[in-house]
């Protein structure tokens, strides 16, 4: 019949771009967002998915009746189950046990295989749901490793559907694209696209406090990773899916605000998206309030409320998480320790100098920053013990390759409640706002802080 798509796989693409009216107002800058939820398996994967099996069959790697296997989050999963169900392929899943009740239950409706897997462990350790997966792909006979993470073609399908599609839309009048980044394909791909079309264009990642890339982007080293429970973005590792020399500007979120933000989004917007799309609009906010220019900022909206109706959209899920409710904040903290400033290091100081400063102070980190309070690592007693006891330096030499990465790091903002799993795994915890050092706890001052605020 005329008008009629031959299958559901063509309706993929093609979403509407619609501006904020109340949760930007304010601002210079114009938000616009791209409805990416309104896919038919209900994210913005779906334009992933139809590519990565298109150059499996390409490429020999699968063929009829074959079996595709994915570590996914849930919405790669919806994508490719979706076109296994349409060209007759199985699917199995490994997903980390984060993920919301409404995700395993909508891979299976599709009659997929899932497996959970636990979250908080390393990409590498054998009961990731990476490694699973990994491993399934090659027990199974006849499967395809679909394999977002560690293929150019999850840009490349970006670069081919969305970075053209957002270009014609906007008639090239967008100065900037925001988008939380999980593999940051999305991102990578679109944005590639609009750099070669308009290289003025601004390409902004948002990442969950607790992910890795943001410390990556800011100061180059590898923080430690921590739980948070916004789905979808933010990453333990740093996958080659990602090309972080196209990021011009990388913006920080906490869990609070990417649910706040969410929840704003479908009552005072009317736009039913998840988390993720929490996550990526309060962050082109924080974007435009520091630039406060004229310019129009497109962010993409990844996927659907419905994926979060037990969480977060469900008060009780919330408050079991410590996610609503007026808990302190590492703010609070800091002030209540105020009088006492963060002790530093520069990356010039000599071992001497440091030995000396933690003797003075009586203690066994230092922070190390360099001109305009920029980051750049911590210097810990135990390094420069080792290098002292093993020969290879001096006292007179410098610290610069002693710098070392074993801190989390967080925001003012960040709860108190969340500092407590933080500090459970590393050694302290470093505070930045706007790329600055702010402030520095340890585990006494958590512990001296709960006792005064039982
Ligand atoms: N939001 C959600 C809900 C997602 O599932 C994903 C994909 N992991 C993203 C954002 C980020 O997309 P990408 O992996 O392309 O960076």
């Amino acid at each position: 019949m005329k008008g009629a798509r031959q299958t559901v796989l063509e309706v993929v693409g093609e979403t509407p771009l619609v501006k904020l009216q109340r949760v930007s107002a304010g601002l210079a800058a114009e938000i616009f967002v791209k409805l990416e939820y309104l896919q038919p398996a209900g994210s913005m994967k779906d334009r992933l998915a139809i590519h990565l099996v298109d150059e499996a069959v390409e490429s020999g790697r699968l063929e009829a009746g074959g079996t595709i296997i994915e570590a996914t989050s849930g919405n790669t999963g919806a994508g490719l189950a979706m076109v296994a169900a349409v060209r007759g392929y199985k699917c199995v899943f490994a997903m980390p046990d984060k993920v919301s009740y409404e995700k395993v239950a909508t891979l299976r409706a599709w009659g997929a295989r899932v497996i959970l897997c636990p979250s908080s462990v390393d990409p590498e350790d054998p009961r990731s749901h990476f490694s699973l997966a990994r491993k399934l792909a090659a027990e199974t006979p006849g499967a395809v490793l679909a394999n977002q993470y560690f293929t150019a073609a999850n840009a490349r399908s970006y670069y081919r559907t969305l970075g053209p599609e957002l270009f014609s839309q906007t008639g090239g009048e967008l100065d900037a694209l925001v988008a939380g980044i999980g593999t940051g394909g999305t991102l990578t791909g679109a944005g590639r696209y609009l750099k070669e079309h308009k290289p003025a264009c601004q390409l902004v990642a948002v990442d969950p406090v607790g992910s890795v890339y943001y410390d990556k982007f800011r100061s180059g080293r590898d923080t430690r990773a921590f739980a948070y429970r916004v789905e979808g973005i933010g990453e333990e590792f740093h996958p080659p899916s990602m090309d972080p020399k196209l990021i011009d500007e990388m913006v920080r979120v906490d869990d609070r605000e990417c649910f706040a933000m969410a929840r704003d989004l479908l009552r005072l917007e009317g736009l039913f998206c998840g988390g993720s799309s929490g996550a990526a609009v309060a962050g082109a906010i924080k974007y435009a309030r520091a630039r406060d220019r004229k310019e129009n900022i497109v962010v993409l909206l990844p996927d659907s409320a419905s994926r979060y109706l037990s969480t977060v959209f469900n008060d009780e899920w919330l408050r079991d998480n410590g996610l609503l409710g007026g808990d302190g904040t590492v703010r609070d903290l800091l002030e209540s320790k105020s009088g006492r400033t963060t002790i530093t290091a520069r990356p010039d100081d000599t071992v001497r100098h440091v030995v000396q400063t933690m003797k003075q102070h009586g203690i066994s980190q230092l922070p190390v920053v360099g001109d305009n309070d920029r980051l750049f690592g911590i210097i810990a007693e135990v390094d420069v013990l080792r290098h002292l006891v093993t020969g290879e330096g001096h006292f007179d030499g410098t610290i610069e390759h002693l710098i070392e990465s074993d801190y989390a790091s967080v925001t003012p903002e960040t709860r108190v409640d969340l500092l407590q799993s933080v500090l459970a795994e590393a050694k302290i915890a470093l505070v930045t706002e706007d790329r600055k050092l702010v402030g520095l706890i340890t585990k006494i001052d958590l512990i001296d802080y709960l006792s005064r605020h039982p």
